[in-house]
């Protein structure tokens, strides 16, 4: 490989692309038929799994949704059964992988596939991006992996291929960025393989293009193509993101038990945790006689109380700072809207409700005093 980066001027991009993409194409291709990654959704090129693996795979590592996806296809193993399972169901086989309105769009899209296109994911992107949850690389991965269309799939892994490929130093966060980067793989692509072209450059980025730590270069099938292991610094590459620090909160978590049951309630039906249950809590880290003053106000009778385990729990852009105490509580008088909300769970059969991950500590504790 001769020359500098190809960035910024187009001309000189598209000649060098176009000059080795079909060598470059064959590489890959080659790469994934000898060292796919045995993984259960590639068992079956099956829309409906690379739907589920790839809304699994946001956020979330492969090693962690393996086994997430074998249970969520046992249980649901059709589109059919996902669109008419039961909420509660449906939750408690996603809990833990938090990010719960990713399943809740996946159950509204699986009923719009069934009533609109007879249970059977529509092919073509466009109708794709149609479905609630499924956005562009949802879309070009689907309509490429399971459907074999023509269709780019960019996410980090293509972000971060390309621009160590092309030494490339330009914002790739923003929207002309990712366009940028879709036309470079858009080029790449050769006809009618799609599905192994785009599952192999997935695989290089997942296993050889490392997004931490050096990259295995002389393991990679395309560094002859590559200006920046040429260069010696892929490391450069992508320019990072400019990090939003998160927004600090502090909260006050109660648990509140009466006959050795724990109280929980029901979250507000939007925004974070939109709808799932969690334990009571005040906004603030808040004083022991402030928590009596709360539950004073809502006619709590008080036995004991104490102070109970601290966690943090971090969201995208949000930092749960957590303090708890431990209420034990006699009798009480509960207001109708207060009643409609709670509920209160056998402290033995806490773990069989579906809580966030943000609670685990607190939940661990109130199963303790089964
Ligand atoms: Fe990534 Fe190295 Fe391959 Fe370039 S040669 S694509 S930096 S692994």
């Amino acid at each position: 490989m001769k020359g500098k980066s190809i960035i910024a001027d187009k001309t000189k991009k598209f000649v060098a692309i176009e000059k080795t993409k079909k060598e470059l194409a064959e590489q890959v291709l080659t790469y994934y038929d000898e060292n796919a990654r045995t993984l259960p959704w590639r068992d079956s090129p099956n829309p409906y799994y690379v739907w589920v693996s790839e809304i699994m795979l946001q956020q979330t590592r492969v090693d962690t949704v393996i086994d997430y996806f074998r249970r969520f296809i046992t249980a649901f193993p059709t589109i059919s059964d996902l669109a008419a399972a039961d909420e509660d169901v449906l939750l408690k086989q996603w809990e833990g992988l938090g990010y719960y309105s990713r399943v809740r769009n996946l159950q509204k899209a699986a009923k719009i596939v069934v009533d609109q296109w007879d249970g059977c994911l529509p092919q073509n992107k466009r109708d794709l991006l149609n479905l609630p949850g499924i956005g562009d690389y949802t879309a070009g991965a689907i309509a490429s992996i399971a459907y074999g269309k023509d269709e780019v799939a960019v996410d980090g892994n293509f972000i971060r291929v390309a621009t160590r490929l092309l030494a490339y130093n330009g914002n790739v966060w923003n929207a002309a960025g990712k366009r940028f980067v879709a036309e470079f793989w858009q080029r790449l692509l050769p006809t009618n393989q799609a599905s192994k072209f785009n599952q192999g450059i997935m695989d290089i980025g997942a296993t050889i293009c490392l997004p931490n730590g050096e990259p295995h270069c002389d393991k990679c099938p395309v560094s002859s193509h590559c200006y920046s292991f040429e260069q010696g610094n892929p490391l450069e590459y992508p320019v990072k993101k400019a990090k939003k620090k998160r927004k600090v909160e502090k909260k006050t978590v109660l648990l509140l038990y009466w006959d050795n049951q724990v109280m929980v309630q029901k979250r507000p039906n939007k925004g974070l945790l939109a709808g799932l249950l969690e334990f009571p809590m005040i906004n603030g880290e808040v004083s022991q006689e402030a928590v009596l003053a709360w539950l004073q106000e809502r006619n709590y009778q008080v036995i004991r109380i104490q102070k109970g385990k601290k966690a943090k729990h971090l969201f995208t852009h949000i930092e749960w700072q957590m303090t708890s105490w431990e209420v034990e509580i006699d009798s009480f008088v509960l207001s109708k809207r207060i009643e409609d909300k709670i509920q209160w769970v056998d402290c033995g059969l806490i773990d069989e409700i579906t809580m966030p991950t943000a609670f685990k500590v607190f939940r661990k504790r109130a199963a303790c005093r089964q």
